[in-house]
């Protein structure tokens, strides 16, 4: 049942997972409409790279996640993200042969999308999301394009998001008579959605080659690569990042006062020592050293993390833009949030 629609599944992941411009560490997630009620998401945690036909993936009922999240009555004391989750939850639909697992917390907005969707955190389209004019920049890169696209201001993950996703896509549909196929998440990321396999990951190259383009990037993005130390820890050998940390004036509190986007709170956040040596991810400013005191799947994971940062900061300083930073409001909530516990606890 359903071989095309899941080998079209493992298809878009691995293109949208390929590579760590895309994503970072267990980031991003996609999904397919399976018919008119199923659909199979990423399951939280995994990496879009692992998706089998047989792992990394979840059915849920999307027709009744849509409709609840299109029906919310907002008049009610309750905690939406916690009743949302467990509806999610509740329309898990078991498959013969695939492991129980948890849906992606992004399965709402999914839901609400087109047949394919690919969500990535790539590093050129977070040039524009964590810049202070994100909104007009996006603007003036997409105002000539066929495909619809919409822009999100930050709005906290999971339910919130979904709210304001199905919302900005119903007004774009009854302005423009078209759905929007690209949308632009400030202080998080990339959607594109689309009825084909084939034309979802075209969409999602061809949006983030036309950002290369504005901003000049030519080079290849930098290859990432750690290696084992004999008393098992682990050295970072990517070039870019010791020559950026080499000699510079840096605090540790630099991490903390300049949050980009939740992923970088969820696998960096309090993790990090400058010139010290006892943390998870210990950077030396004299040599650009950096070694990692954790398991290699972990290590990794904060290496991707903290060049896709350094990568999205110099490219907005290097085009004199100006950093668009997450509130404590906002980092608060993600400290807090139930969902991203679980989905840091599977590095582990
Ligand atoms: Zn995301």
């Amino acid at each position: 049942m359903y071989t095309e629609q899941i080998k079209d599944l493992e298809r878009i992941s691995k293109a949208a997972g390929k590579s760590p411009d895309f994503v970072q560490g267990g980031g991003g997630n996609t999904s397919v409409k399976l018919d008119d009620e199923l659909m199979a998401v990423k399951a939280s945690g995994y990496m879009l790279k692992d998706i089998s036909p047989t792992d990394g993936y979840v059915v849920v009922n999307y027709k009744k996640i849509k409709e609840y999240h299109e029906s919310v009555d907002f008049s009610k004391d309750i905690d939406y993200e916690k009743e949302s989750g467990e509806f999610v939850r509740k329309n898990i639909v078991p498959m013969e042969g695939l492991k129980q697992l948890r849906p992606s917390v992004e399965a709402g907005f999914h839901s609400a999308l087109l047949k394919h969707v690919i969500h990535t955190h790539p590093v050129y389209s977070n040039i524009i999301c964590c810049s202070e004019n994100g909104f007009e920049l996006s603007q003036e890169i997409f105002k000539d394009e066929g495909y619809g696209f919409i822009w999100i201001p930050y709005i906290n993950p999971g339910f919130m998001l979904t709210i304001a996703i199905i919302k900005e896509v119903s007004k774009y549909i009854s302005d423009n008579g078209k759905f929007p196929q690209v949308i632009l998440m400030e202080n998080h990321g990339l959607v594109v959605t689309a009825n084909t396999a084939t034309e979802c990951i075209k969409l999602h190259e061809e949006v983030l080659m036309k950002i290369r383009d504005y901003f000049n990037i030519s080079n290849p993005y930098p290859e990432v690569s750690i290696e084992e130390l004999e008393n098992g820890d682990f050295i970072s050998n990517t070039q870019y990042l010791t020559d950026y940390f080499k000699g510079k004036d840096l605090q540790a509190s630099f991490f903390d006062d300049t949050v980009l986007y939740p992923d970088q709170m969820v696998y960096l956040g309090g993790n990090i020592s400058v010139n010290g040596s006892d943390n998870k991810m210990n950077i030396n400013t004299k040599t650009g050293e950096i070694i990692y005191k954790t398991n290699e799947k972990e290590a990794l994971t904060m290496e991707e993390t903290l060049l896709g940062f350094i990568y999205v900061v110099e490219n907005i300083e290097r085009n004199n833009l100006k950093i668009k930073t997450m509130s404590s409001n906002e980092t608060d909530f993600i400290k807090n949030w139930e969902s991203e516990k679980y989905r840091k606890s599977l590095l582990k």
